[in-house]
């Protein structure tokens, strides 16, 4: 099978969470030619990617990528190349580029693929997610046929880097000069501190915070904790925290060791980003709220008045480690 993985790395450095496209891959137990095109990154890890050919992609890190670039880039490459399979994960460049490709390329696109269930010489049995979370599909598709789909965050454990570096080939981006739409502003917001994607704890807050006072609160106890902010989308719409905060089906997928939510109610969309954190904990005033039956430890109280107490002790905590030193 002459399998295409795609590599978007938005920021400088490489995501290594994209290796999990290649346990995906192994997954699959077919003979297998692996090319990898990768957009930006840095090329001495790309030239450790686990498979047989690398593309590489060099991108401007002061300029915002433009999507449709990397749509172009892509779409111009499977001119040269033909693929069985193209494979995405989920990202935001990703998510806009795959459907796009599909779309372009009228090649079958399945996104959000999480197991592999079977395959044999004419299909693959693949499982997503349906209805917002709440149900699973199981999708058998024609593996005799070009297929785009993106897996899922998370699903699968990312392979090691090799140890030797390979050859890379280098390409140009490919400029999208169509002039059906155009592009009028892109900025590229640089991220501050640390990042929902990489954090081990995450803090969060929904509805239930009530107003972006509280969210200076939830910002605070991520401080001291080391981690990072999350919202639900109530609170995300409410404009008490930024869109890029988000957690969830339309925002982002984690699997921190710690989330600690302060007025989440749980609902399955949320929940679809969080699920697979090591430990739950939640604080909500409604003791029948559905966050409860996925948390480890579930605290029935104000969130605004629970934070503020766990926030003062934890500072009394470190003035006293600070007096015993
Ligand atoms: C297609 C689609 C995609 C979606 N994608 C997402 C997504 O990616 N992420 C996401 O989060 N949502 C998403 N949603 C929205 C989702 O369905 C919920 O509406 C949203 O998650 C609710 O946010 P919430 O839990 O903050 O608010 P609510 O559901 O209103 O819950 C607020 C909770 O706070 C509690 N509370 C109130 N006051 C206090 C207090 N003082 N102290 C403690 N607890 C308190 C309440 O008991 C309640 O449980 C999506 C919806 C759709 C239809």
């Amino acid at each position: 099978m002459n399998i295409l993985s795609v590599i978007i790395n938005e920021n400088e450095t490489f995501n290594l969470s994209s290796l999990e496209i290649f346990s995906f891959i192994d997954e699959l137990k077919c003979e297998n030619k692996i090319t990898s095109i990768v957009f930006g990154g840095e090329k001495s890890v790309i030239a450790k990617i686990p498979c047989d050919e690398i593309v590489y992609v060099p991108l401007n890190s002061s300029v915002a990528l433009n999507p449709n670039d990397v749509l172009f880039s892509i779409d111009k490459f499977m001119d040269n190349n033909l693929f069985d399979l193209i494979i995405f994960q989920k990202d935001d460049i990703s998510n806009y580029v795959s459907p796009a490709l599909s779309f372009r390329k009228k090649i079958p696109y399945l996104p959000d693929v999480k197991k592999i269930i079977s395959k044999d010489n004419k299909s693959f049995k693949f499982v997503r997610p349906v209805h917002g979370e709440s149900a699973e599909g199981i999708y058998s598709v024609d593996s005799t046929s070009p297929l785009i789909i993106k897996i899922r965050k998370s699903s699968f454990e990312p392979k090691q880097l090799n140890e030797n570096e390979k050859p890379v080939n280098e390409i140009i981006l490919n400029k999208n000069l169509e002039k059906s739409f155009k592009i009028i502003e892109t900025k590229k917001i640089k991220p501050k501190g640390i990042q929902l994607d990489d954090a081990d704890v995450v803090i969060s807050g929904g509805r239930g915070v009530g107003s972006s006072e509280g969210f200076e609160k939830i910002k605070e106890l991520a401080n001291l904790l080391n981690g990072a902010v999350g919202a639900s989308r109530a609170a995300v719409e409410s404009e008490w925290i930024e869109t890029s905060q988000l957690v969830g089906l339309t925002g982002k997928w984690i699997n921190p060791a710690l989330y600690f939510t302060f007025g989440i109610s749980g609902a399955s969309q949320h929940l679809a980003g969080c699920i697979n954190s090591k430990n739950i904990v939640a604080v909500n005033t409604d003791p029948e709220a559905s966050i409860f039956n996925y948390s480890k430890y579930g605290i029935i109280a104000d969130c605004n008045e629970f934070i503020a107490e766990v926030i003062e002790e934890i500072k009394n905590m470190n003035k006293r480690v600070v007096q015993i030193v």
